[in-house]
């Protein structure tokens, strides 16, 4: 090209180049996996041409045959990784390869700016952090300078004419300019660091692609040597492959491929439906929850192929949101593949086989739970916080669902399951008595536990936010209610210990209700004495029929509830402290104290919820005034 655009330089993003400071830095010891990275971006851009070139042949008729070739060069010390897929333009290069798109890396700055500031560290326990952060998350195309100090990027889009250089030392800026290029796709060169030669050695290419790209589902070559261009992988998609000819470790490298994972799957499920449908999965539970598990969108992430050809990563029809965890392949031989992405989507065939997939899906999961209890709590703690929200979603599966949950609950520190809890009742206990709160361990110690621990009835400790919503909708279990120890009347009688002799009198106690309602006034619904305390003074719980204060506090934490609703403080009338309230109460002269306590109460009840007193400074105020008189000083 004769008159081509000057050469811009264009700076990164900020946080590329804190993550390339990482990058270049770390003393990562899996070095290769950078050619992982490129051979997958590669892929990516073949699958994403097959599947634009079915509706527009013209794209990929010039050269038709999809690959990725590697060529070394030992001399120059430089790698060279082409591809015919997709390509770039100009902006594409800017966009993809100046800034952190992807989920993957976005997620790694996010950890980042979690634990650190810059990356220029020096000190070796952070930089240990950093490496694992890359082990964890991965930095896709920016791990090309794990082994490079310049990288060279020149692409070309599929039916367009002109080329673009990308062009970077990864030291906070970048360059573009207009190039040459005979057809489509995307040549990378790495100019390796002078340590870095091996990654020049054809012997360890062939090693490190069959190790690492073997089920990339098109061919990774060899070029450069005396016997042209050499195959280096098995180059069939790895799902297609019979279950007794993949090893384990394929799965593995397949996982992390898919899922832009780092981890080991914690299941995986390799099925090939024939029949009324036909289609293969290739399924994976991740051992880790990845980062963007709880983002609004809630979207499923497996990938949709039609006869082996990429469709898309987030196929809306396919799978439940309630297992958005999952990460794999769902390639059918059912749908026909001249239709837009759009329509495919709600293709009613969709449906069919991610009901199918669904069903599949929980029954591995019921009997790996059946198996290996252990393994299964791992599963459970890392992802059934999303599979309860199945509860609700998915009626038609609750009672599959139910059975697959665990609880923690007051009974020991073990994953408990309803059928276990249901078969550990008392005599006539017709309830499953639960409590809601942030913090399972927090829960624990909870005063509304009292009475019920001492008189020897289980809790289940929920501490996830949807247990608000599924436990409503659920109301009963094997003819057992759902009862929230923190609402409405605990109606448990009398506790075991309590001694009849000791008991307050009535009419006292009912004098010092009376001031402690005249005190708080609409700061409370309601005084009453309460039989689920023993240790503590007092609590406070939600009336029958109002909204469950933990399920309150989530909604006020998030902006969609402005004012609570007024919840019923409860009083332990064998506590000390009450027992001395009763008494001043009685005395006219001392009762302008049940003012201050009364608030101090009320405020002390919140607190132990791990709410803030609803008044910080009367709160103080009024502390102080009772600490001094208490102490004696006039
Ligand atoms: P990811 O692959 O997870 O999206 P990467 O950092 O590996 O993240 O790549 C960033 C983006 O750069 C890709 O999403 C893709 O749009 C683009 N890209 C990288 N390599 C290529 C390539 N060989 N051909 C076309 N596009 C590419
Ligand atoms: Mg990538």
């Amino acid at each position: 090209m004769a008159e081509q655009t000057p050469v811009e330089t264009l700076a990164f993003q900020a946080e590329v180049t804190k993550l390339l400071q990482i990058v270049a830095n770390s003393l990562y010891s899996r070095k290769e996996v950078f050619l992982r990275e490129l051979i997958s971006n590669a892929s990516d851009a073949c699958d994403r041409l097959r599947y634009e070139a079915i509706t527009n042949p013209a794209l990929a008729a010039d050269d038709p045959e999809f690959k990725v070739v590697l060529t070394p060069d030992a001399k120059a010390r430089t790698l060279t990784i082409t591809d015919n897929g997709i390509g770039m333009t100009r902006q594409d290069l800017v966009d993809n390869l100046g800034t952190i798109a992807r989920s993957g890396s976005a997620a790694f700055a996010e950890e980042l700016a979690k634990t650190k500031g810059d990356g220029t560290d020096e000190e070796k326990g952070k930089r240990d952090d950093d490496v694992a952060l890359i082990g964890q998350f991965g930095v896709g195309f920016y791990s090309a300078f794990i082994v490079a100090d310049k990288v060279e990027v020149t692409s070309r889009r599929a039916g367009q004419s002109e080329a673009w250089r990308w062009t970077s030392d990864g030291k906070g800026s970048f360059t573009i300019a207009e190039a040459d290029r005979a057809g489509r796709g995307t040549t990378i060169v790495l100019q390796l660091r002078k340590d870095q030669a091996e990654f020049a050695d054809p012997d360890r290419l062939r090693t490190i692609v069959k190790a690492h790209s073997d089920h990339i589902g098109l061919p990774v070559m060899l070029a450069g040597g005396k016997d042209g261009e050499e195959t280096l992988n098995a180059a069939s998609a790895l799902w297609t492959r019979a279950r007794k000819d993949v090893t384990e470790e394929q799965y593995k490298e397949f996982y992390q491929h898919v899922a832009h994972a780092f981890d080991e799957p914690w299941l995986t499920i390799h099925t090939r439906a024939e029949g009324r449908l036909e289609y293969v999965t290739l399924l994976f539970v991740p051992s880790t929850r990845p980062p963007d598990l709880f983002h609004v969108e809630r979207k499923a992430a497996v990938r949709l192929y039609v006869r082996r050809v990429f469709v898309t990563d987030n196929a809306e029809g396919l799978l439940p949101s309630y297992l958005r965890f999952l990460r794999g392949v769902v390639d059918t031989e059912d749908i026909a593949l001249n239709v837009s992405r759009e329509m495919l989507q709600h293709d009613p065939v969709l449906a069919r086989i991610g009901t199918a997939v669904v069903t599949k899906v929980l029954s591995e999961l019921e009997k790996k739970a059946d198996k290996d209890a252990d393994a299964y709590a791992k599963f459970w703690e890392t992802f059934g916080a999303v599979l309860k929200e199945g509860i609700y979603e998915d009626i038609g599966r609750r009672e599959q669902l139910l059975k697959l949950t665990r609880f923690r609950t007051t009974a020991g520190d073990k994953l408990t399951s309803l059928a276990e809890y249901v078969g550990r009742v008392k005599d006539k206990q017709d309830a499953i008595y639960y409590i809601t709160g942030d913090d399972a361990a927090a829960l624990k110690s909870s005063p509304h536990l009292e009475g019920f621990l001492a008189r020897g009835y289980e809790v289940l400790l929920l501490s996830d936010a949807v247990d608000e919503f599924w436990i409503p909708s659920v109301g009963m279990y094997e003819g057992k209610r759902f009862v929230s120890v923190a609402q409405g009347a605990a109606s448990l009688g009398p506790a075991p210990e309590t001694d009849k002799k000791d008991a307050v009198d009535a009419g006292e106690l009912a004098v010092l209700l009376a001031l402690l309602k005249q005190s708080l006034g609409t700061r409370v619904k309601d005084v009453r004495v309460s039989d689920r305390l023993t240790d503590s003074a007092v609590c406070l719980v939600a009336d029958e029929r109002d909204m469950p204060r933990h399920l309150a506090r989530m909604l006020k934490a998030q902006g969609q509830l402005k004012d609570g609703v007024a919840s019923i403080l409860e009083i332990n009338p064998q506590h000390a402290l009450i027992r001395t309230l009763v008494a001043v109460a009685k005395d006219s002269a001392q009762r302008v104290q049940i003012d201050d306590v009364g608030r101090l109460l009320l405020d002390q009840a919140m607190i132990r919820e791990g709410d803030p007193p609803a008044d910080p400074a009367d709160f103080a105020r009024r502390l102080s005034d009772v600490m001094t008189r208490a102490l004696g000083a006039k």
